[in-house]
C-alpha cells in the first residue's frame, strides 16, 4: 500500500479521499488555487501546495505542475477525484511515465470511453444495447439535421466529450434544430474544447440507472449494484438512491452483467460507472456512457454495501486484488443522496454565489452522513461547481430512509445565499416520489408543488423577527451606552427603549416586495405585539423570548417555539423547520431615499461572459425575444426581453466580461 498520495482535486471529494487515506494511515498532499487557500481540504491534508490563480486552467487543470508537486513531495500515487483531470488520458499517462500511480483506469480505457460517440460504437460491438441515433464523425449541420428529421422529434443533441449535462439540448422540432445545434456546439467547445456532437432519439419517459463497477489489475471485474439517478434538473442529478426501486432481481443481474461486459471490453481497472437509460414505457435499457472515475453519488453505493469505495480504489491501484467477489456482495437497506446546491430553484436553478454566512449541518450518525468541502464563512465562488454538500441517509428500507432524508433536510441550515434545501425537502415529502414515480421528467411535471410560490409570511414568523430585532436593538443600545454617551444614532438612541416608558415601538420589515409592520408595546417580562395577519386582521399577541448563539426561544401567545436567527449585512434570516425567511428591517422615514432606479435596464443575474448579442440599438423586440447570451459557471443563460419595445442601448459586446448586477442593455417600451 502507498505511504503518501496527492489529491488532485478540491471540495468535498478531496476531503472524502483524504478521510479514507487517513483511515488507512496514508499521508496526503493537497493542492489548491488561490480561491481555496483556506479551504477545508487544505486544512485536512498533511501537506498542501499552491497551484495558482482560481481559474481551473491556471490551477486544478495544471497537469505538469501537479505531477511535479507529486514528485517533489514524494507522493506515490495521484487521486484525481471527479472532474478536472480525472478523465484526462494524457495526465494518466504522464503519471505512469513518472512512476506515480494514477488512481483510476489505464489511459486506454479513458480514451475508449472519453468520446460518447466512439464508446457507443465500441459498445455496439460488445453487444450492449444503444439508444437509436447518429454517433458518427460527420458534423455537417445539414447532415445532422437530416439524421434528426429521419429519426423523428424530439431528439437530443449531446456533446461527444460531454459531462454534467453541458452541451446537451433537446430539440422538439425540425425548425429548432439549427439554432440548438449551434448552441450545443458553443457550450461543448467552451466546456470541453471539442464541439463534436451526437444526435439520438429523445426518450420521453426514461429512468437513469447506472451500475457501479470495479475491476482489479488482474482483470477480475464485479458490479456493486445500481443507483437510480432519475431525479434531475437540466439533465443534472439532484437526488440519487440505491438500490433502484422496483428493479427485479433478473433485470438487476442483466444490467449488472452488461456493465461488467462494457468494463471488460475496454480493459477497465478501478472504479467506474456504466450509465444506462431505462425506458419506463417499454422496460428496455440502453447504454448511455461510461464514466471512468469515482462518481459524485458513490456514497449511496457505500451505504447499501457497507464498503468504502475510495479504499477499494487505493487497494486496486496499489496492485491488490478486489477485496470481495461478486457472490460476496450484498445489498443492505436503502440509501439516498441529496445534492445541496447554491442555486435558485425559482429561477430555473440558477447557480448562486456568495458567502456561507451561517452553516449548520444535520448531526451525523450511522443513518446520516454529510460529505462537504466547505465550512461556515467560506465562499461559493463563480470558479467551481456550486455544490455545498452531499447529504446521504440510510435506513432499512426506502420509506424509512426517505423519512430520514426529509428530517435531515429540515436540520440543514444555510444563510447567505439561496440554496435548493427547500426544494429538496419538498421532493423528499412529495407523495409521488414516495410512491416511486421515477423518471427524468419528475421535477418538470411536479414543478409547482416542488417550487411553491413564495407564501405569505405567517404571524408567528413576524413575531419572532420582531423579538429578534428588539433584542438586537437592546443589545446595540447597551453597547452604545457602554462605548460612549454619544446619542446620535437614529435607530437605537442611547436612552434606550426600555427606559423610555412611552413604551411602544414600530418595526418595519420588507420580505421580497411586501412590507410588514409590527407594533411592539413593552410589558413586564416581554411585549404585546400588534401584527396584521395574511387575511388583513389585526392580531395582538403576548410575546417574549431570549436569543443565544443563533437560537431564539420564544413564547408567542402561549405557544413555545424556537428558530435559528442570523443577522447578515442589513438583513435578518429566520430558519424554522429548515425553511428560511429573510427579512430586511427598514426605517420608513428613510425608505424614500433608497428607492432604486427601476428603469428599463436589464441586468446580469451573475458574473459571466457575453457569448452572443442578438440585437442592436434600434431593434424592435417582442416580449420574450432573446437579447443576449451570457455564459456563467459553464452554462448559457439567455437574457430575454421582459416586455416589447425598442433597444435603446447595448452595453456589452460579445466576449466581454460582466459583473453581477451590471446593466446589459436598455429597452424602452
Ligand atoms: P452527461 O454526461 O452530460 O451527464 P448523459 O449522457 O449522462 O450526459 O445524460 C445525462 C442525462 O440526460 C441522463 O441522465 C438522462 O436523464 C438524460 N438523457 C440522456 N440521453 C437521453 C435520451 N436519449 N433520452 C432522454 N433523456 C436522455
Amino acid at each position: 500500500m502507498f505511504n503518501k498520495i496527492l489529491v488532485a482535486n478540491r471540495g468535498e471529494i478531496a476531503c472524502r479521499v483524504i478521510a479514507t487515506a487517513r483511515k488507512l494511515g496514508i499521508k496526503t498532499v493537497a493542492v489548491y488555487s488561490d480561491a481555496d487557500a483556506n479551504a477545508r481540504h487544505v486544512k485536512l491534508a498533511d501537506e498542501a501546495i499552491r497551484l495558482g490563480p482560481p481559474a481551473p486552467r491556471e490551477s486544478y487543470l495544471k497537469a505538469d505542475l501537479i505531477l511535479d508537486i507529486a514528485r517533489r513531495t514524494g507522493a506515490q500515487a495521484v487521486h484525481p477525484g471527479y472532474g478536472f483531470l480525472s478523465e484526462n488520458e494524457a495526465f494518466a499517462d504522464a503519471c505512469v511515465a513518472a512512476g506515480i500511480a494514477f488512481i483510476g483506469p489505464p489511459s486506454s480505457a479513458i480514451a475508449a470511453m472519453g468520446s460518447k460517440s466512439a464508446a457507443k460504437t465500441l459498445m455496439e460491438s460488445a453487444g450492449v444495447p444503444l439508444v437509436p441515433g447518429y454517433h458518427g464523425d460527420n458534423q455537417d449541420a445539414d447532415f445532422l439535421k437530416a439524421q434528426a428529421d429521419a429519426m423523428g422529434y424530439p431528439v437530443l443533441i449531446k456533446a461527444s466529450a460531454g459531462g454534467g449535462g453541458k452541451g446537451m439540448k433537446i430539440v422538439e422540432s425540425s425548425s429548432d434544430f439549427a439554432s440548438q445545434l449551434a448552441s450545443a456546439k458553443r457550450e461543448a467547445a467552451a466546456s470541453f474544447g471539442d464541439d463534436k456532437v451526437l444526435v439520438e432519439k429523445y426518450l420521453t419517459k426514461p429512468r437513469h440507472i447506472e451500475i457501479q463497477v470495479f475491476a482489479d489489475q488482474m482483470g477480475e471485474t464485479v458490479y456493486l449494484f445500481e443507483r437510480d439517478c432519475s431525479v434531475q434538473r437540466r439533465h443534472q442529478k439532484v437526488l440519487e438512491e440505491a438500490p433502484a426501486p422496483g428493479l427485479d432481481e433478473a433485470t438487476r443481474k442483466q444490467i449488472g452483467e452488461a456493465a461488467v461486459r462494457a468494463a471488460k471490453a475496454v480493459g477497465y481497472v478501478g472504479a467506474g460507472t456504466v450509465e444506462f437509460i431505462f425506458d419506463v414505457l417499454t422496460g428496455a435499457f440502453y447504454f448511455m456512457e461510461m464514466n471512468t472515475r469515482l462518481q459524485v453519488e458513490h456514497p449511496v453505493t457505500e451505504m447499501i454495501t457497507g464498503l468504502d469505495l475510495v479504499e477499494w480504489q487505493l487497494r486496486v491501484a496499489s496492485g491488490e486484488p478486489l477485496p470481495l467477489k461478486q457472490h460476496e456482495l450484498r445489498i443492505h437497506g436503502h440509501a439516498f443522496e441529496a445534492r445541496v446546491y447554491a442555486e435558485d430553484p425559482a429561477r430555473d436553478f440558477l447557480p448562486q454565489i456568495g458567502s456561507l454566512i451561517h452553516l449548520q449541518q444535520p448531526a451525523e450518525s450511522r443513518h446520516v452522513r454529510v460529505d462537504t468541502g466547505v465550512e461556515a464563512g467560506d465562499e461559493i465562488s463563480p470558479w467551481y461547481d456550486p455544490m455545498i454538500a452531499k447529504l446521504i441517509v440510510w435506513d432499512e428500507n426506502r420509506d424509512r430512509a426517505l423519512d430520514r432524508l426529509a428530517q435531515a433536510l429540515t436540520e440543514y441550515e444555510v444563510v447567505g445565499l439561496n440554496t435548493n434545501l427547500d426544494f429538496l425537502g419538498e421532493l423528499a415529502r412529495h407523495p409521488a416520489f414516495r410512491a416511486q414515480e421515477l423518471d427524468t421528467g419528475f421535477i418538470g411535471r411536479h414543478r409547482d408543488a416542488l417550487i411553491p410560490a413564495a407564501s405569505a409570511v405567517d404571524t408567528e414568523t413576524l413575531a419572532l423577527a420582531a423579538l429578534a430585532e428588539l433584542a438586537y436593538a437592546e443589545q446595540q443600545s447597551t453597547l452604545q451606552r457602554q462605548r460612549s454617551n454619544d446619542a446620535d444614532s437614529p435607530w437605537w438612541s442611547s436612552d434606550g427603549w426600555r427606559l423610555n416608558q412611552d413604551n411602544r415601538h414600530a418595526l418595519h420589515f420588507r420580505i421580497g416586495d411586501t412590507e410588514h409592520a409590527v407594533m411592539a408595546h413593552y410589558r413586564e417580562g416581554g411585549y404585546s405585539l400588534e401584527i396584521t395577519d395574511a387575511s388583513g386582521t389585526l392580531q395582538t399577541l403576548d410575546a417574549s423570548g431570549q436569543i443565544s448563539h443563533h437560537r431564539i426561544n420564544a413564547t408567542i401567545a402561549g405557544h413555545r417555539l424556537s428558530a435559528s436567527v442570523v443577522r447578515h449585512a442589513d438583513q435578518l434570516t429566520l430558519i424554522r423547520d429548515g425553511r428560511n425567511t429573510t427579512l430586511t428591517p427598514f426605517n420608513p422615514l428613510l425608505a424614500g431615499l433608497e428607492a432604486a432606479d427601476q428603469g428599463g435596464g436589464l441586468t446580469a443575474p451573475m458574473p459571466g461572459t457575453v457569448v452572443a448579442v442578438h440585437v442592436a440599438t434600434g431593434d424592435v423586440v417582442e416580449k420574450g425575444t432573446p437579447l443576449m447570451i451570457l455564459e456563467a459557471m459553464k452554462m448559457e443563460h439567455t437574457i430575454l426581453a421582459p416586455h416589447a419595445g425598442k433597444v435603446a442601448e447595448v452595453f456589452f459586446k460579445q466576449g466581454e466580461q460582466v459583473r453581477e448586477g451590471a446593466a446589459l442593455l436598455e429597452i424602452t417600451a
